[in-house]
């Protein structure tokens, strides 16, 4: 693959402050997608660099589910049992409710798999867990703090990046850097790779209530309608944890209405959270979540692949963000552990990597999409509450064609599985 001339700004690096150092795999981010992929890598004996800009993994929320998919690769890298002795919560599936209405589409314990079920774990304990793993391995570093800012670049392709830590920038040189840093990715930007945007209706405030006295535990996810808003609830054993959905842009509406206006509204849905709601006293208890959904048309050029959030932002609907992060690093260790333990990785195999995850994330994409448009965004738009036409309640009760929605929530639209366990 011819390779475009380097800017001199991208040649001239900044003043560091010890020598480069040298690995096969230098990954940028260590969210689910990069800690696992390190992880992986590091397990079959390839010198892995992992880069995190932040000091801990302890920070805003960003979905805490573990599907069954991740559960069967952890399980297959016999980890699954010590996850499982971390304290967590299972979900069976989602329950939507309207007006006395109530639709249980969802039951994963129909499934065949020896996980059938979401389990919610706090990513920061995940991702901990993780870490925790990896460094057992003498091929595996995590330098935390530290921020990537620049790409190493000559005419052969991207040859590793610089970063800054609190005392200055270093460099980290390797014949491949993976970026998995996420939804606002630096690397995907210093790359010059430009995600196409899909921008579905909506945006969601993430709060927290308190369990009180007298509630009872469930194991569903439960989706509320009623007033143009919906209200996904989980049940996170000491607290709730709800998704408030509204039509994108009518944030400052929502806030200019007050406080109080908001807690109403969520009774309006829920009456039972009437006692709960008078724990949100500000609006920093919320935090914002504008939903959109986004892929990159290109996921590699030589000597760089992104992967995760870094390639492609999934929309919220139906929380499979971390498993789709999961599935590419496992995909991306399939393909380029050979090519990394003889030091070749090719051009092809980095396509290969794109070639195999890009279908069933464009599918899964206008899964989302298509819920988003026809079912959330009808309720949302015309102050309606939910109705669920006969012959959707129909087509879920054939057993041929009632687990497939299960299935793809479950495993994705494409099972991932792990070629070599060790
Ligand atoms: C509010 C919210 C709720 C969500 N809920 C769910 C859910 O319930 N279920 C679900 O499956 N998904 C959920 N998601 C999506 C999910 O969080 C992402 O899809 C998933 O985390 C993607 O994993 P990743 O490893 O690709 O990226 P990330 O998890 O975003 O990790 C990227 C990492 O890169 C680091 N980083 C960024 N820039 C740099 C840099 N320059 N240098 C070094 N490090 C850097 C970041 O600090 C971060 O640790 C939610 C997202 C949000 C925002």
């Amino acid at each position: 693959m011819a390779t475009a001339a380097i800017p001199q700004e991208k040649l001239a690096g900044p003043e560091l402050i010890d020598p480069a150092q040298e690995t096969s795999c230098c990954i940028v981010g260590a969210g689910p997608g990069g800690m696992m992929l390190a992880l992986l890598l590091a397990r079959a004996g390839v010198k892995v660099t992992l880069l995190e800009a932040h000091k801990d993994f302890d920070r805003e929320f960003r979905g805490d589910t573990l599907h069954p998919s991740i559960l069967e690769i952890l399980d297959r890298m016999g980890l699954a049992e010590r996850l499982h002795q971390l304290p967590h919560n299972k979900i069976y599936g989602p329950t939507f409710q309207s007006s006395g209405v109530s639709f249980s589409p969802i039951d994963f314990r129909r499934l065949k798999t020896k996980f059938p079920y979401i389990m919610l774990l706090p990513q920061t304990k995940f991702l901990e867990f993780l870490a925790a793993e990896g460094k057992k391995y003498p091929t595996f570093r995590l330098r935390m703090v530290a921020n990537v800012g620049q790409l190493i670049e000559s005419e052969h392709g991207v040859e590793g990046v610089r970063y800054r830590s609190t005392a200055g920038w270093h460099e980290v040189r390797a014949p491949l850097t993976i970026g998995a840093d996420g939804r606002f990715s630096k690397v995907r930007q210093l790359a010059g790779f430009e995600p196409v945007k899909t921008s579905p209706p909506m945006d969601i405030l993430w709060f927290q209530l308190p369990h009180l006295p007298g509630d009872e535990h469930s194991d569903r996810v439960m989706g509320g309608f009623g007033n143009g808003r919906l209200l996904a609830v989980f049940d996170r054993i000491d607290y709730w944890q709800i998704g408030y959905v509204f039509p994108k842009g009518q944030y400052q509406q929502v806030r200019s209405a007050g406080l109080e206006a908001f807690r109403k509204s969520i009774v309006e849905i829920e009456p039972d959270f009437a006692k709960h709601v008078e724990a949100l006293r500000e609006w920093h208890q919320c935090s914002l979540l504008s939903v959109e959904s986004s892929r990159c048309l290109v996921w590699y050029k030589p000597g760089l692949l992104v992967i995760g959030d870094a390639a492609h932002v999934m929309s919220p609907v139906g929380g499979v963000g971390i498993n789709y992060a999961v599935q590419d690093a496992v995909v991306a260790a399939n393909v380029l552990t050979e090519p990394l333990r003889n030091g070749r990785v090719r051009v092809e195999d980095l396509a290969e990597v794109q070639r195999q995850r890009e279908w069933p994330t464009r599918v899964m994409q206008a899964i989302q999409s298509a819920m988003q448009t026809r079912m959330i965004a009808s309720v949302l738009q015309t102050q309606g509450t939910l109705r669920i036409p006969w012959i959707v309640r129909f087509l879920f009760k054939i057993p041929i064609l009632r687990d497939v929605p299960a299935r793809v929530l479950a495993f994705g639209v494409r099972r991932v599985r792990l070629q070599a366990a060790d």
